[in-house]
This record gives C-alpha cells, sequence and structure tokens, in this order.
C-alpha cells in the first residue's frame, strides 16, 4: 500500500512537471538582436554564442505568445505544444 501511494505521488509529480508549453527559435533566420532575452522576464531565454537559446523552458508561462508577437520582429519563435 504505501509504495502504491509513492508510486502515485511520483506520477503526479512528474505530470506536474511535464512541461507542454515553450519557445522553439527558428535559429537559420535568427538574426541575434536577442529582444527574446530582454523581453522574457521569467528568463526562459539566455543568451548563448550570439543567440538566444531556451534554457528554462519550465517558467515558459503557458499559452502566452509575448517572445513571438512582441520581442520578435524577424518571426523565427514557435512554440512546442501549439497546433500547427
Ligand atoms: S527576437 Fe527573434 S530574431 Fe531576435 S534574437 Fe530573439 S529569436 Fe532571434
Amino acid at each position: 500500500m504505501v509504495g502504491m501511494l509513492m508510486t502515485e505521488r511520483k506520477f503526479v509529480k512528474e505530470i506536474k512537471m511535464d512541461k507542454n508549453w515553450y519557445p522553439m527559435i527558428g535559429h537559420a533566420r535568427c538574426v541575434g538582436d536577442l529582444y527574446c532575452v530582454e523581453f522574457c522576464s521569467p528568463a526562459v531565454f539566455e543568451e548563448k554564442s550570439g543567440k538566444p537559446a531556451v534554457v528554462s523552458n519550465e517558467n515558459c508561462v503557458e499559452f502566452y505568445r509575448g517572445c513571438q508577437k512582441v520581442a520578435c520582429e524577424s518571426d523565427v519563435i514557435t512554440y512546442f505544444g501549439e497546433e500547427v
């Protein structure tokens, strides 16, 4: 019984930790202006070698598209979890 409860708790924790929404950057067309890094207050992005990298996808606010719609003038941000 105790073993079963532990398994259920672990399962619930894994579900909550599962991130279904976060940005993806089309690096081939990214111009490296880093507006997205500057814009994102939850610090999902970090600059790496002059380009943005998604380093904290768990901080991304689900279904919020601020970096795509406000920050990125090159329209190269899409989201893992969006319907295509
Ligand atoms: S705002 Fe867009 S073009 Fe600029 S660095 Fe970020 S992803 Fe690249």
